[in-house]
C-alpha cells in the first residue's frame, strides 16, 4: 500500500512538471503577444489621434490668423467652430498670444490671465510640442498661430494654439481588446490545461506500465520476463530489463549450483573419516596394523579436505571486486624453471620428463604469486594426468613486443571433446575418481583462468583423448589497469 501510494506520488509529480513545462511554453508567448498588440494598438492609435488634430489646428490657426482672431476673440465663426472642435474632440482649446495672454479658453476658466508654461514659451519660440498623457487619457499639443505666408520662422510666431484632446475612447477600445485578449488566454490555459493532462498521461503510462510490471516479478523472478510491448520506449525497456533478469538468473544458478557443489565436495573426506572412524570404534579389537592403515588414510582426507578448502578461499578471494594484483617486474623464466625445479620430484616419481624451451629472456609486470600458482596448476596438471610410462611435459616460452606466450604440451590421456569447453568450471572434472585419486580438487583450472583474466590475458587448450594436451597463454608484458 505505502509502496503504491510512493509511485502514485512519482508519477503525478512526474504529471505535474510535464504540465507546468507545456504551461510556461504556451502561456508565456501568449501573454507577450497579447501586451504587444495592445500597446501597439494604443501607440498608433494616439499618433493617429495627433495628426488629425494637427491638421485641424492648422487650419484653425491660418483661420485666426486671416480673421485678426488675436485682437478681436469676438469673431462668431472662430468661435463656432472652437464649440464645433471641442465638442467633437470632448477637448479644450486655449488661444494665447505672443504676450502670454489667454486670448481665449474654451473652458472659460483662463480667460484674460497669462499662460506662460514652458510648452507655451518654447511654443512662441517655434518648438511646438505633443504629448500623450496616459494616466489623464488625454493629448495636449500646442501650435503656432503665425502669418501663413510667412511660415517656418520663429521670429513670425503670433500666438500660442493649446489644444488638448480626449483620448478616452481610446483607452475604452484598448481596455476591450485587452479583455478580449484576456479571454482568449483563459481559453489557451484551459486548452493547454486539458491538453497538458492528457499528454501527461499518454508519456507517463509506458512508465506506470513497466514500474506495474516490474514490481509485480521482483518478489520471484524465477522464471519470470516482463512484457509490455504497447510502445516502443517500453519494448527497448523490457528487453533490457529482461537480458538482466537473464543475467541475474544464470548468476544466481551458478551460484546455487557452486554452494550444492562446494558443500558436497567438503562432505566427501568428512564422509570417508566417518566410515573409517566407526570402523574403527565398532571393532575395539583390531590389530594395530589396521589402526594405522586406518589413521593414514583418515590423515589423507583431511589433508583434501584442507586443499580444498585452501584452493576454494583462493578463489574466492580473487572473485572480489577489490581483488588486487601486486604487480611488480619478474622474470619469467626464473619463475617457470623455479616451478619446474619445484615440481621436478613429482614428475619424477610418475616418470615424467618436464622440458622447458625458453626463447628470448623475458620480464613482465605480473603478480609474481598468482602467476606461478596459474603455471603450477597446468603444469602439475600435465603431470597428473599423463602416461603411466614415458610421459613428457613440455614448457615453451616467447615473446613478442606486448605479450609473453607459454605453451604447456603433454602426451597424456588428453581430454575428451565434449569435456574440453567445461574444464574451466569450478569442480569439473572428466574423470572425478582419478582426480579424487591423484588429489584434484577440480578447482585449478577455475583459479588459473582468474588469474589470467585479471592479468588481461588469455587461455586456451586443444587436446586429443589418448594423445595429449596442449594449454597457451597469452599475457601482455605491461600491465593494463
Ligand atoms: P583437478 O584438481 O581435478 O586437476 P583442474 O581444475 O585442475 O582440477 O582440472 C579440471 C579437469 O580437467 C581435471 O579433473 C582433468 O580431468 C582435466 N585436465 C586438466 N588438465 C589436464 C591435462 N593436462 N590432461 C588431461 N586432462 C586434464
Amino acid at each position: 500500500m505505502k509502496k503504491k501510494l510512493k509511485r502514485f506520488a512519482f508519477y503525478r509529480s512526474i504529471r505535474f512538471y510535464i504540465m507546468i513545462l507545456l504551461f510556461v511554453i504556451g502561456i508565456v508567448p501568449s501573454i507577450v503577444v497579447e501586451s504587444v498588440i495592445v500597446q501597439s494598438y494604443e501607440t498608433r492609435a494616439v499618433n493617429q489621434r495627433t495628426i488629425m488634430v494637427k491638421s485641424q489646428c492648422e487650419i484653425l490657426a491660418d483661420q485666426l490668423y486671416n480673421r485678426g482672431y488675436l485682437t478681436d476673440s469676438s469673431d462668431e465663426v472662430i468661435n463656432g467652430e472652437f464649440d464645433l472642435l471641442t465638442r467633437i474632440y470632448g477637448g479644450r482649446i486655449v488661444v494665447i498670444n505672443n504676450d502670454g495672454k489667454v486670448i481665449k479658453d474654451t473652458f472659460n476658466i483662463d480667460n484674460g490671465k497669462y499662460s506662460l508654461s514652458q510648452e507655451v514659451m518654447d511654443c512662441l519660440n517655434g518648438r511646438e510640442s505633443s504629448r500623450y498623457d496616459r494616466d489623464n487619457k488625454f493629448i495636449e499639443l500646442t501650435f503656432r498661430i503665425q502669418d501663413p505666408d510667412k511660415k517656418s520662422s520663429s521670429v513670425n510666431t503670433k500666438g500660442v494654439l493649446l489644444v488638448s484632446v480626449s483620448t478616452s475612447e481610446i483607452s475604452i477600445s484598448k481596455g476591450i481588446l485587452e479583455e478580449r485578449g484576456m479571454l482568449i488566454l483563459a481559453i489557451i490555459i484551459l486548452v493547454i490545461l486539458v491538453l497538458g493532462y492528457i499528454l501527461s498521461g499518454i508519456l507517463v503510462k509506458p512508465l506506470q506500465k513497466i514500474t506495474q510490471a516490474i514490481e509485480g516479478i521482483t518478489d520471484g523472478y524465477q522464471d519470470e520476463s516482463i512484457s509490455v510491448n504497447d510502445y516502443r520506449e517500453t519494448k527497448l525497456i523490457t528487453d533490457a530489463f529482461n537480458r538482466m533478469l537473464a543475467r541475474v538468473k544464470t548468476v544466481d544458478d551458478s551460484r546455487d549450483e557452486f554452494v550444492s557443489n562446494v558443500s558436497h565436495e567438503l562432505k566427501t573426506p568428512l564422509t570417508s573419516m566417518k566410515v573409517l572412524a566407526d570402523v574403527l570404534n565398532q571393532n575395539p579389537d583390531a590389530p594395530i596394523e589396521e589402526y594405522q592403515e586406518f589413521m593414514k588414510d583418515i590423515s589423507a582426507e583431511i589433508d583434501r579436505e584442507n586443499s580444498i578448502i585452501t584452493d576454494l578461499l583462493t578463489l574466492v578471494r580473487m572473485d572480489k571486486k577489490s581483488a588486487d594484483l601486486n604487480i611488480t617486474n619478474v622474470n619469467i623464466n626464473d619463475e617457470l624453471e623455479q616451478i619446474i625445479k619445484r615440481l621436478k620430484p613429482i614428475a619424477d616419481k610418475a616418470g615424467v620428463e618436464l622440458i622447458l624451451d625458453s626463447f628470448r629472456p623475458i620480464t613482465a609486470e605480473v603478480d609474481q604469486t598468482k602467476i606461478s600458482l596459474a603455471f603450477t596448476n597446468i603444469i602439475e596438471n600435465a603431470i597428473k594426468y599423463n602416461k603411466p610410462e614415458g610421459g613428457w611435459v613440455r614448457i615453451s616460452l616467447n615473446a613478442d613486443r606486448k605479450y609473453f606466450y607459454t605453451t604447456i604440451s603433454d602426451n597424456g590421456i588428453g581430454i575428451p571433446e565434449e569435456s574440453i569447453n567445461n574444464i574451466f568450471e569450478r569442480f569439473y572434472r572428466v574423470d572425478k575418481s582419478h582426480s579424487r585419486e591423484i588429489g584434484g580438487t577440480g578447482l585449478g583450472l577455475a583459479i588459473t583462468k582468474k588469474v589470467i583474466v585479471m592479468h588481461r590475458g588469455a587461455i586456451r587448450v586443444k587436446s586429443k583423448l589418448g594423445e595429449g594436451t596442449t594449454f597457451s597463454i597469452r599475457i601482455p608484458l605491461v600491465h593494463i589497469v
